[in-house]
C-alpha cells in the first residue's frame, strides 16, 4: 500500500493506491460520514465492479446511478440524472457520493457533488490510468459544452481518492495508452528523475507489471499533489500540467469527443508543444526526441489529425481557457522537467510549427 496525502489545510485528503482496496472497506469507510451513498458509475464499469464496491456498503442507504458510458455524455442534460436520483431518494446534506469509473464519472460525479444542495462530500474511485494519475486528484469537476471541454464546472474536492490497481487489469489497451499520456506529462513537466524511470521501464509498464504500475501511480499522484498543493485554483503554476492541453483540447473539439481520447489528443498536443519548445530555441532537439519517443513507446499519436487546418487549430485554441488578452497562454518546456506557462509564443510561430506537423 502507498499512501500519500494532498496538503490543502482543512481541505486536505488522503490518496490510496493499492491493489485489492476497493474491497478493503475497513480502511475508508471513516471517510463516509452519513448513512446515505450515492455511488454514480456507467454501463460499462458498474457490471464490472459496483457488486464488489456495494458488498463494502453493507451498513449505507445506498442508491446508485448508472450513467452512459463516453465523453459524448458527459454534460449538463445527462447529469441531471444524478439529481433526479438524489432528490428522489430523499439524500439530504450529509450524503456522500461515490464515483467509481473513469475521469468523465470522476469529473461528473465531482460536479454533482459540487452543486446537490451546494455541496455534499464525495470520493473518487478512479478506474482508468488516467483517472489515477490526474483527473481523480485536485478537485476540478464539470462537463462539457458543444462550444467548448469542460466549460461548466467547479472546484470541489473529494474525501479521499482510491487507487485500486487491480481494476486496471478490464482497461483496454487504448484507454491504457491514453493514460500514459498524462504519466509521460509529469515527467516532462517537473519530474526528470521519473523520466528518465519511465524511458528505463516502460516496457514493462506496458505490459501492466503491477510493481511498476504502483510506482508510476504514486510518481504521478505525487507530483499532482505537490504542483496542486501550491495553487489550488490554477492562479499560476497548477497550469504546468496543462503540458500539449490547448493544442489537446483543439484536437478533440475538431474531431468531436470521443473520437480522439484525451490521452491521445494530449499525446499530439504533447508532441506540438515540445515542437514548439524547441522553435523558440527554449529546449534541445534531442530531450524533444526523447518526448516524442517515449508517447510513440506507449502506443500514443505524435502526429496531429491530416484533417485539422491551422485556421480550425488557432481558432479552437483561442476559444480554450488558457488565452489572456487576446494571446495564447501555452505550456512550455525550458528544460527536461521545467515547464513554463508563456504567452511569448506569437500566432505566426504556432502557425509555422503546426504547418511543420503536416496540419
Ligand atoms: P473515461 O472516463 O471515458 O474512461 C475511458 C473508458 O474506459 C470508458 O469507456 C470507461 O468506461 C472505460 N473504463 C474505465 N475504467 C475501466 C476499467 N477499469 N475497466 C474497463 N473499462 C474501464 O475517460 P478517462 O480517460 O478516464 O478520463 C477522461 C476524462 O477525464 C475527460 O473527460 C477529461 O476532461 C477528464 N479529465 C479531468 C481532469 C481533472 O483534473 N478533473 C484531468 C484530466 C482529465
Ligand atoms: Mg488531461
Amino acid at each position: 500500500m502507498k499512501n500519500l496525502e494532498l496538503d490543502l489545510g482543512e481541505r486536505s485528503y488522503p490518496i490510496f493506491i493499492a491493489p485489492g482496496i476497493l474491497a478493503d472497506g475497513a480502511l475508508w469507510l471513516k471517510y463516509i460520514a452519513g448513512s446515505q451513498v450515492c455511488i454514480v458509475s456507467n454501463d460499462t464499469i458498474a457490471p464490472l465492479y459496483l457488486a464488489d464496491l456495494k458488498a463494502q456498503l453493507s451498513e449505507k442507504n445506498v442508491c446508485e446511478v448508472i450513467l452512459p458510458d463516453g465523453e459524448a455524455h458527459k454534460t449538463l442534460a445527462v447529469l441531471e440524472q444524478v439529481f433526479d436520483t438524489l432528490l428522489a431518494n430523499n439524500h439530504n446534506r450529509s450524503t456522500t457520493l461515490i464515483a467509481l469509473g473513469g475521469g468523465v464519472v470522476g469529473d461528473m460525479c465531482g460536479f454533482a457533488a459540487a452543486c446537490y444542495q451546494r455541496g455534499v462530500q464525495f470520493i473518487q474511485i478512479p478506474t482508468s490510468l488516467l483517472a489515477m494519475v490526474d483527473s481523480s486528484v485536485g478537485g476540478k469537476t464539470g462537463v462539457n459544452h458543444p462550444l467548448g471541454k469542460n466549460m461548466i464546472g467547479a472546484f470541489h474536492q473529494p474525501n479521499c481518492v482510491l487507487a485500486d490497481l487491480n481494476v486496471l487489469k478490464t482497461l483496454s489497451d487504448r484507454e491504457f495508452s491514453a493514460g500514459m499520456a498524462e504519466v509521460i506529462k509529469y515527467g516532462l513537466i517537473c519530474d526528470a528523475e521519473f523520466f528518465g524511470w519511465l524511458e528505463q521501464n516502460i516496457a514493462g509498464l506496458m505490459a501492466r507489471d503491477a510493481e511498476l504500475l504502483s510506482e508510476a501511480v504514486y510518481r504521478c499522484c505525487e507530483n499532482k499533489a505537490t504542483v496542486v498543493a501550491e495553487d489550488e485554483r490554477e492562479g499560476g503554476r497548477r497550469a504546468i500540467l496543462n503540458l500539449g492541453h490547448t493544442f489537446g483540447h483543439a484536437i478533440e473539439t475538431a474531431e468531436g469527443y470521443g473520437n480522439w481520447l484525451h490521452g491521445e489528443a494530449v499525446a499530439a498536443g504533447t508532441a506540438l508543444a515540445l515542437a514548439l519548445s524547441v522553435k523558440l530555441a527554449w529546449l534541445a532537439p534531442d530531450v524533444a526526441a526523447r518526448g516524442v519517443a517515449l508517447l510513440e513507446q506507449a502506443g500514443l499519436p505524435v502526429e496531429p489529425p491530416s484533417n485539422m487546418n491551422v485556421d480550425q487549430f488557432l481558432q479552437l485554441m483561442g476559444r480554450d481557457k488558457k488565452v489572456v488578452d487576446g494571446r495564447l497562454r501555452l505550456v512550455l518546456l525550458v528544460g527536461l522537467g521545467e515547464a513554463v506557462v508563456t504567452s511569448e509564443a506569437s500566432i505566426e510561430i504556432i502557425t509555422e510549427v503546426l504547418l511543420a506537423a503536416g496540419v
